[in-house]
């Protein structure tokens, strides 16, 4: 045992940082035992167990909420959560207040879905036990901070984060190179360790870094902003560092890996370093070692690195491999990262049923390959504390829920449980109440019927769908009395047509100013994993209305419905395959087998929808808040029941064993 602690604590850079040594000792990592650590790296430093590696270009961990690390001495002030502002129709208020936080800022190298995903798969991992390395990039200036602003829609502002001050990240003294075109990058390696639940188990994630003086002012930025798209020379180091770094610092870490999963399309040079010194038989071969995750079916999703750009940050044989991989007969000038990981796995996954089907429709090529397995979430992460709390009063009819989340099917048990179903109602009131109290200054009224939309502005997901007939949605806001509404979401800073969105969501919500008294919308700054937990929980109804077919999965609503909240959205994503009773669902459903046009985004007919179902909803919630004996009978006590139920199955447990049983047969256990 005492060659492997050297071995940790060796591999560790104490210089950079002096209370390293305070928070990482002879039994503790940042609170956390560290003997987990080192019998997880022994293992994992075994070359008979077979092991893979997670490759993704951002992680979110959430950990202001769980697994939170302990650091000695005060939280570094770069690394707090900012206050941010609010955008509501009670304007003298967003004047006056900030929502003022006292947190850790979640580790900044996410921007959404994607990350959260890669996150809490690791998570879940953890938990079973598996043997298995994360890959990503650690973001010095992280995605952005996003300020509100009515002209612009949004300001993008850098995150200036301390990572030698993040508690649970370690700098290593490994360091490798990689070369872009005539010049040589050198990286630094870090680690961070996502623990299991029960503090047993230990998945270690690998973070590149070009943050370093030798590499000039040019190259030491390229781990600055995640998806920094300001040109394509960006777009490929960036792509270069994660797949070729990421190959790289597993081998210099010592990991012999068997299997590598490519999350999204960005790690695919993963496979062209792998393929460099291997003959063309061979390649077939080293086929089996890779499988890939497909996100999405949008345009925008998949890249297109064009080969005049590669030829500066490539070599020869590097190029000649993606040329070879990753173009297809339509454009020669361009290389697709979709295609290169579809051609480099010999096994690929879409993330949902519907997205099965959409893919395989997109590139009829690779049918036999693809796979649908639906994304999922962490429920230990995303269930509310008062709702853990009525599982585990529960645990006796649920089950073991913590280790088991399938066993949260047995809710259904209580459907005519009135003790059970008052407690549910109770707890969805605590949350509801914090978050009301969160948002004081705002005024919101616990007893209003609350509908949240929160994600990526992204224009598929049509943001500001809700907010398209100011005098229905006032309308319908009067003849229930009273009506809230909160919204968040950044746009990528490229994105124009996002960004113009979050305008139009600002000018809409100002044009109602005056009218609170009957709507309350509020529009929060900056959103992220720590907002979006308060409002999966807290809110009545949680709104998804993409485009169909165009949102793969969607998370978001996942976490919702772990928590009780019913869904009010289109049929698209997870939505498509789960059960009914956990909504209402509106709006444009494609034909079977076919796509359409990305960009027909059907507002009008949809909001007119939404608005339907949205009344219909209301007075649903009505009855259930109008006094505990209609609650008691309610239809919505049940559907609150039905969505916890169906957490059974939309969770990252579910979805890691489903890899596994796919594609990576690993065995748990040291
Ligand atoms: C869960 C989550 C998402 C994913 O939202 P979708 O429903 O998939 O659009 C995005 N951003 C954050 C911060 C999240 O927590």
């Amino acid at each position: 045992m005492s060659e492997n602690k050297n071995f940790l604590m060796d591999e560790i850079d104490f210089s950079l940082e002096k209370t390293l040594e305070e928070n990482i000792n002879a039994d503790k990592y940042f609170g956390f035992p560290l003997q987990v650590i080192l019998d997880t790296e022994n293992m994992l430093h075994n070359p008979k167990k077979k092991k893979v590696a997670y490759f993704s270009m951002e992680f979110g961990l959430s950990p202001s909420f769980y697994n939170t690390f302990i650091s000695q001495g005060s939280m570094d002030q770069h690394n707090k959560k900012r206050d941010f502002a609010v955008f509501s129709n009670m304007r003298s208020m967003d004047y006056f207040h900030m929502v003022r936080m006292d947190t850790l800022v979640d580790l900044p190298i996410y921007s959404g879905g994607l990350g959260v995903l890669a996150g809490d798969t690791l998570k879940s991992v953890a938990d079973l036990g598996l043997p298995l390395i994360g890959v990503g990039i650690l973001w010095n200036k992280g995605y952005f901070l996003q300020r509100a602003c009515i002209y612009l829609g949004q300001e993008v502002e850098e995150i200036n984060w301390n990572p030698l001050r993040y508690p649970g990240l370690a700098p290593l003294r490994e360091r490798i190179e990689i070369a872009i075109g005539t010049e040589r990058v050198v990286l630094r390696l870090w680690k961070y360790y996502v623990f299991s639940h029960d503090r047993t188990h230990v998945v270690p994630l690998i973070l590149l870094d070009s943050n370093l003086e030798e590499n000039g002012v040019i190259n030491r930025k390229i781990t600055d902003r995640l998806y920094n798209s300001k040109t394509d020379w960006w777009k490929s180091v960036q792509r270069k560092v994660l797949g070729v770094g990421g190959i790289k610092a597993l081998k210099a870490l010592g990991y012999d890996v068997d299997l590598f999963h490519l999350n999204e399309g960005h790690a695919a040079l993963a496979f062209v370093e792998m393929a460099k010194d291997l003959t063309a038989d061979k390649l077939e071969a080293l086929k089996k070692q890779f499988v890939y995750t497909c996100h999405t079916p949008v345009e925008a999703g998949h890249d297109r690195l064009p080969v005049s750009e590669l030829k500066n940050v490539l070599d020869e044989r590097e190029l000649e491999l993606a040329l070879k991989l990753g173009t297809g007969d339509y454009d020669k000038q361009r290389v697709n990262l979709t295609l290169l990981a579809l051609n480099a796995a010999h096994k690929a996954n879409a993330v949902s049923e519907r997205h099965e089907q959409v893919t395989k429709i997109q590139f009829p090529d690779y049918v036999k390959k693809i796979e649908g397995i639906t994304n999922g979430i962490h429920h230990l992460t995303w269930v509310s504390e008062p709702m853990a709390q009525l599982f585990d009063q529960y645990v006796k009819e649920i089950g073991p829920w913590r280790s088991d989340p399938t066993t949260l099917k047995n809710v259904l048990k209580l459907t005519e449980d009135n003790q059970f179903k008052q407690k549910l109602w109770d707890a969805h009131m605590v949350n509801k109440h914090r978050l009301v109290k969160w948002l004081s200054p705002w005024l919101l009224k616990e007893h209003v019927f609350t509908i949240a939309w929160a994600r990526r502005a992204a224009s598929y997901k049509r943001p500001e769908l809700i907010l398209y007939d100011l005098d229905k949605l006032l309308s319908i806001a009067k003849s229930y009395g009273c009506l809230q509404v909160i919204l968040a979401g950044k746009a990528h800073p490229k994105d124009k047509a996002g960004t113009h969105s979050i305008r139009n969501m600002l000018g809409k919500i100002d044009s109602l100013v005056g009218k609170q008294d009957n709507i309350k919308v509020l529009y929060l700054e900056d959103y992220d994993t720590y907002v979006g937990k308060m409002l999966v929980s807290g809110v009545d109804v949680w709104l998804n209305n993409p485009l169909p077919p165009f949102e793969a999965s969607g998370t978001s609503g996942m976490k919702a419905i772990l928590n009780g909240v019913p869904q009010l959205s289109t049929s698209d994503g997870w939505i498509a395959e789960a059960h009914q009773n956990i909504g209402i669902i509106f709006g444009y459903a494609p034909p079977e087998g076919e796509i359409g046009c990305e960009n027909d985004f059907r507002i009008q007919e949809d909001a007119n929808s939404l608005y339907r179902a949205l009344s219909q909803m209301i007075a649903l919630y009505q009855e259930a808040a109008a006094g505990q004996e209609t609650m008691l009978s309610s239809q919505w006590l049940n559907m609150m029941i039905h969505c916890i139920a169906e957490a059974a199955f939309f969770n990252t447990h579910r979805m890691a064993k489903d890899y596994n049983a796919f594609a990576w047969g690993l065995k748990p256990g040291k």
